[in-house]
């Protein structure tokens, strides 16, 4: 699965320590390597259903009402009966059970739901003896308004409102639609016929094999059975839709879209192709489906989801649409489908056993995409411009409230905030390290045996680490498991010493923290650091130490800057002595700019970790070049719109805003608000962001020219190229009067093109007036606004818009209402998210004080990762604003 913007602020925190496996981690850790881990075995796999009797085939017949919702289906499941038993348990949710039979109806079953545990119970007067039997389920379910399970989507056309149903099932919403073994070891092979309109068109995992006339209206769609694979993977899509095809080693490739809109899927398709091919090639298993469609549904849920053969993906994120999409908006089109795709095989074909080994599919599927993109475009220089996703990790992987990458998951809540950036940003952080140290041949190699050994099958982590060990012949265990098994951040600390000419490294890890100042230290950690240390010379290349503990290393002549974590591969924090770090600084033009990043961001950290002074980063950023690259610019950006976040109501705001303005400018007045160039270069991206940030901290000439800009474009929409609309709308948005505001609207509703639509919705809900705030938390419960983007939308008013206390009031006074139309992820996650935009005790308590939000243990971890980000910027308020005044104040005197 792949997340939308606001998914991963929406996980903003992190899942609470689980105590146990913390505390085995470190009694391990102390004993020496012992990790915990075993080998796949089915049954000691964790999970809720018991294992006596499992799923070989299900036929799956349904017929999906688009008007009424009704969901009528009959399925005949092939079950293996592993031990007598008269009991068969199964998941299922708002299901109405019909009738429930075995063996051409031999017996049958007097059903018993338990719709805590999401479970049928299946009782028949005699056991069922062991072996194979039949079981057929006449059954009726639901489809839904909110994206989980089959889910409807009305969307608008120039015909029009529209009507079409997809289905998104990870982790756990497969037995919405249907009975069924739900937890991913239980693989089984699904054949589905679904009875549709007969002008629609029908989408499932495999090719259709036979489609006949059904009354006078309908028809039946046969689908070819799928391979064995796991129950959140199924797919199902039926509406209006049109497909364009490409061929590539025997595999039909197809982007799917609602009528008219196929052909803005050309750079999908022409993508998909690429990437078919070469990951035929990596992983040394071929794509084992005769088909591959990629699926753009207009609402929903909002990031991709890699449902095997049919991956969906919200509109937005896979059609590019030269009209009204920003040239570089293809990277994130290539990203998401070469993540999703790489899902085919890591996550489809070997499945992690349990959502306690999730990182297998999000951390390589991460991972894969940044390195796929690096293959096809090396100009995007992926890692360095995704530097940020690193840095996201980290920063909640210091705290008490992380969590080791393979965490024990022990409900379907917990599952679903298990998706979080621990899982996925330090998943591939993590993978690249150890890439990294084994070499790229060695790893590909390791990955090709467990493709090969594990196909059809689980696993979990050990048999990956066994896989890689058998080819590489180098201990991996232990460097991974250190890090797969344990949470927390490393701390490296370089300290240089003379010794005639000749320079020394002493290096020595401990555990970097960012707590509030009351709390209470956390436990140490020991890792396996692959540390890598590097001159600034001229094609030299960085020496690697697997840091245990400490030791000491050459590094060149005395006083000569030297770089830690160089390339900015690894997954720990750097911390200089004053004399390492004053020779770095003084170096810091010369570094390459994924170091300067790297340098910058761990100076910013030792901010938020109470262990330096604000003044020492800010030192740095008074350094740097106005020609620097986008991603460094975009480390101070974030920083420096951290800093206006807490700063918010502050009398002292103002002296902030203007620094940031005074060092930002220079940056834009470089590049103008009309660069040449390709469109597709980083400026393009800096330029962008640069507008956006100076509009927020209150620039009047750039909001003035914005809004110019924007009623030109009004006249005349190609005279705002595609690459400032966002910016340029955001401006708008965020000073809108009550006309502008309704023109926004009006813009929004009258566009059938779905990144437009957001464009103007988010734009609106920006505004920074406090009526028009009202005014578009009142939307949200109506119609007006799709479902998909309303927790997003809230969200803007109280970032953007600058109105927490009244999105949160709103949140309060109507979460029933609301819930009702977002669903069960929305009541765990959404409260919890929208409060880390309050620093204050006062929010916090009445966050600890919510009830929904501590109605399932997946929510009390959102809530518990909530409360800490709070307390945490509450800390950073009191300590850091004051210094940052001062310093400002002194440089200005200067
Ligand atoms: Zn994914």
């Amino acid at each position: 699965m792949a997340d939308l913007h606001g998914v991963f602020r929406y996980l903003r925190g992190v899942p609470t320590m689980r105590r146990l496996v913390a505390t085995l981690a470190l009694m391990l850790s102390m004993s020496g390597a012992a990790w915990a881990e075993q080998v796949f075995s089915f049954d000691a796999t964790p999970g809720k259903l018991p294992k006596n009797v499992v799923p070989v085939r299900y036929a799956i017949a349904l017929a999906p009402s688009l008007e009424t919702l009704a969901l009528p289906g009959v399925e005949l499941v092939d079950i293996e009966v592993r031990e007598p038993t008269a009991k068969v348990t199964l998941n299922a949710v708002n299901t109405t059970f019909v009738s429930v039979s075995i063996d051409d109806e031999a017996q049958f079953a007097v059903v018993t739901l338990d719709s805590a545990a999401e479970t049928a119970t299946f009782t028949f007067p005699q056991p069922l003896a062991i072996g194979a039997h039949k079981l057929r389920i006449a059954f009726e379910a639901q489809i839904n308004k909110f994206g989980t399970g089959l889910f409807t989507v009305d969307y608008p056309t120039d015909a029009g409102t529209k009507r079409l149903i997809s289905s998104k099932l990870e982790p756990s919403d497969a037995r919405r639609i249907f009975p069924c073994w739900d937890e991913p070891a239980f693989k089984a092979i699904f054949a589905l016929e679904v009875t549709v309109p007969r002008n629609l068109l029908a989408v499932g995992n495999m090719p259709v094999v036979r489609e006949q006339p059904f009354g006078p209206n309908l028809k039946q769609v046969a689908f070819a059975p799928t391979p064995k694979m796991s129950t959140y993977l199924f797919v199902l899509t039926i509406g209006e839709l049109e497909r364009i095809t490409a061929d590539v080693d025997g595999v039909t490739i197809g982007i799917v879209a609602t009528t008219g809109k196929a052909a803005k899927g050309q750079f999908a398709l022409d993508s998909a192709v690429k990437l078919l091919a070469w990951f035929n090639d990596y992983f040394g298993v071929k794509y084992p489906l005769p088909k591959l469609d990629l699926i753009a549904v207009p609402g929903g849920f909002g990031g991709a989801m890699e449902n095997w053969g049919g991956i969906t993906f919200f509109e937005s994120r896979l059609l590019f649409d030269p009209a009204t999409n920003a040239d570089t908006a293809r990277r994130p089109i290539f990203g998401i489908i070469a993540h999703e795709m790489a899902h085919q095989w890591f996550g489809d074909l070997v499945t992690m056993a349990w959502w306690d080994n999730l990182w297998l599919n999000e951390g390589f599927a991460t991972w894969m995409a940044t390195k796929a993109s690096e293959q096809f475009y090396p100009q995007w220089l992926s890692w360095l411009n995704g530097y940020g996703q690193k840095q996201f990790a980290l920063a909640l992987d210091a705290r008490r409230t992380s969590h080791p990458i393979q965490q024990t998951v022990a409900s379907e809540s917990e599952a679903m905030v298990a998706f979080d950036a621990i899982t996925y940003n330090k998943g591939q952080a993590l993978i690249r390290m150890l890439e990294n140290y084994l070499g790229e041949t060695a790893f590909r190699d390791g990955i090709r045996k467990y493709m090969a050994k594990h196909a059809y099958g689980n696993t979990t982590t050990a048999d990956l680490w066994q896989a890689l060990e058998s080819v590489a012949h180098k201990p991996v265990t232990g460097i991974a498991a250190s890090f797969t098994e344990q949470d927390g951040v490393p701390l490296v600390t370089a300290e240089t010493s003379c010794s005639g000419e000749e320079q020394r490294l002493a290096l020595r890890q401990g555990r970097f923290v960012i707590a509030p100042t009351a709390a209470a230290p956390l436990l140490p950690r020991n890792w396996q650091i692959p540390v890598a240390v590097g001159l600034l010379r001229p094609a030299s290349s960085p020496e690697i130490v697997l840091l245990q503990g400490s030791t000491e290393v050459a590094a060149g002549s005395c006083g000569e800057a030297i770089k830690v974590n160089f390339g900015d591969i690894g997954y720990y924090r750097v911390e200089y002595d004053p004399t390492s770090r004053a020779a770095l600084a003084k170096s810091l033009a010369a570094l390459a700019p994924e170091d300067r990043v790297n340098f910058l961001a761990d100076s910013w950290a030792m901010v938020q970790a109470g262990r330096a002074g604000p003044p020492s980063y800010l030192a740095l950023v008074e350094m740097l070049s106005p020609d620097d690259r986008w991603p460094v610019w975009d480390q101070v950006i974030n920083t420096m719109s951290a800093l206006n976040r807490l700063s918010r109501n502050r009398a002292e705001q103002p002296i902030l805003q203007n620094y940031a303005r005074a060092r930002l400018g220079p940056v834009l007045g470089k590049l103008g608000w009309d660069g040449s160039g390709s469109g597709d270069d980083d400026t393009a991206l800096l330029r962008g962001s640069l507008i956006r940030t100076l509009g927020e901290f209150g620039d009047e000439e750039i909001l003035a020219e914005a809004k110019r800009r924007f009623a030109a474009f009004l006249q005349d929409p190609k005279s705002l190229p595609n690459a400032l609309r966002d910016s340029v709308t955001h401006l708008v948005g965020i000073t809108a009067d009550r006309a502008t505001y309704d023109t926004l609207l009006g813009l929004a509703r009258k566009s059938t093109v779905t990144n437009e639509r957001l464009r103007y919705f988010f734009a609106a809900a920006s505004a920074r007036n406090a009526d028009l705030a009202r005014a578009t938390l009142a939307l949200t419960l109506t119609d007006a606004v799709p479902g998909t983007i309303v927790a997003g939308m809230i969200n803007s008013v109280a970032s953007s818009g600058e109105q927490p206390d009244l999105a949160w009031d709103f949140v309060r006074r109507n979460f029933d209402a609301l819930l009702v139309r977002q669903g069960p992820a929305f009541r765990d996650q959404f409260v919890a998210n929208l409060m880390t935009n309050f620093s204050d005790e006062g929010h916090a308590a009445e966050l600890a004080a919510f009830a929904p939000a501590q109605a399932t243990s997946g929510g009390r971890v959102m809530t518990a990762r909530a409360l800490e980000t709070i307390a945490i910027a509450a800390d950073l308020k009191a300590r850091a604003l004051p210094a940052v005044d001062a310093w400002i104040k002194a440089r200005s005197k200067q």
